[in-house]
């Protein structure tokens, strides 16, 4: 199996070959195809299986350059998480000049506002900080067609259960949502049950 195998454009490809990326780990095989088709999805995986290109490389792939407002959204339980998918974000996305912005707390709310009034494709960040923009209105939401929940089992033993549904319930209803965790306690469940439609399960 290639990522050739998959309806990726040229820059995707070619990114992911400068990344050293040439077959697909066992996640992606099963994740991309499915994102491709903006399908919900929750996935029981681990980290260290590949899984933020499983969600990244079909985002990059979706995301339409051109839209000034963010088109995704994804909630991390770490400031250290975030600077992580960003970072492998943008590499994924590099030739496609895909732009992408951290917010998490700790770190100034005006900076981070700069940064959200340029062109930016994704946002990936914290639950406290995230909703701190979408309450000051830094954060526009009308365009967000893609939130991920990544380390969804983590997000909640932090806390972030509250947080969490607010933002939830500000996104347009109209939005593909992928929930990735390690484990599947009482409280992920009930939030893959609340808030996605009919979602693809798939298990490493
Ligand atoms: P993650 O589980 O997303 O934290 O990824 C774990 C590590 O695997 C990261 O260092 C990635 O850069 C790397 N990685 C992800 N996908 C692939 C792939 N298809 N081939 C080789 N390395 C990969």
């Amino acid at each position: 199996e290639h990522f050739t195998d998959y309806p990726l454009g040229e820059e995707i490809l070619r990114a992911l070959k400068g990344l050293g990326y040439e077959t697909p780990t066992e996640v992606q095989s099963k994740v991309i195809p499915v994102a491709l088709k903006n399908k919900d999805l929750v996935v029981k995986s681990q980290t260290g299986s590949g899984k933020t290109a499983a969600y990244g490389i079909p985002l990059c792939e979706q995301v339409d350059w051109n839209e000034n407002k963010p088109q995704a959204l994804i909630l991390t339980p770490t400031r250290e998480l975030a600077l992580q998918v960003n970072e492998d974000i943008m590499n994924i996305g590099r030739f496609k000049r895909i732009k992408s912005t951290p917010l998490y707390g700790r770190h100034p709310f005006h900076m981070q506002k700069a940064e959200l009034k340029q062109r930016t494709h994704m946002v990936v960040g914290t639950p406290g900080r995230v909703l701190d923009h979408i309450d000051r209105g830094t954060l526009p939401l009308n365009r967000i067609a893609y939130l991920v929940i990544d380390e969804a089992d983590e997000m909640l033993n932090m806390g972030f259960i509250e947080q969490v549904e607010s933002i939830i319930q500000a996104l347009p209803a109209d939005r593909v949502t992928m929930l990735f965790s390690a484990t599947f306690p009482d409280n992920v469940a009930e939030l893959s049950r609340k808030y996605m439609d009919h979602p693809v399960e798939i298990e490493i």
